[in-house]
């Protein structure tokens, strides 16, 4: 990294520790040429993509959002919030793992079926029917006996 100071391209690092309870790292540089030392801070880039839709329009990730589809999926189903939180934890993640700047609607709903999925079949199905609308009652009734035989869906 520059020296801020003389412009000099060899600077190195004399100390590095954790900052901001480990979210962070400081480090103290000090310039080859002129001496003069700074410090520089290193943090995750956690920009959230942004949404593409089906209609091409883009939407900012909204968590919450995400959160209250799930839900209402989950609707008067035996499934704790813990499980809820857990699986938009994962979503959340698997978002910002991907650093992609836009990622589809359809790959996000993808993924909510899969944490469906493995929570309650009942709210899996919901989901799906509405999502992938389902063509015609008999590919609703395959996928329903299909979860009944224990394949995925
Ligand atoms: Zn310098």
């Amino acid at each position: 990294m520059r020296c801020p100071f003389c412009g000099a391209a060899d600077t190195r690092v004399v100390d590095s520790r954790l900052a901001q309870e480990g979210d962070a790292v400081r480090r103290r540089r000090a310039c080859g040429e002129c001496g003069e030392r700074f410090t520089t801070f290193e943090t995750a880039e956690l920009t959230m993509p942004r949404i593409v839709k089906r209609d091409g329009s883009r939407e900012t990730f909204d968590e919450a959002k995400l959160r209250a589809g799930i839900q209402h999926a989950l609707e008067k189903r035996p499934v704790g919030a813990d499980e809820v939180e857990a699986a938009v934890g994962r979503i959340t993640r698997q978002l910002h793992s991907r650093g992609e700047r836009e990622v589809s609607a359809d790959l996000l709903g993808e993924w909510v079926m899969d944490e469906l999925r493995a929570m309650d079949h009942v709210a899996y199905v919901r989901f799906a029917s509405v999502y992938r609308s389902f063509e015609d009652i008999r590919a609703f009734r395959e996928t329903i006996d299909r979860l009944e035989r224990g394949e995925d869906g």
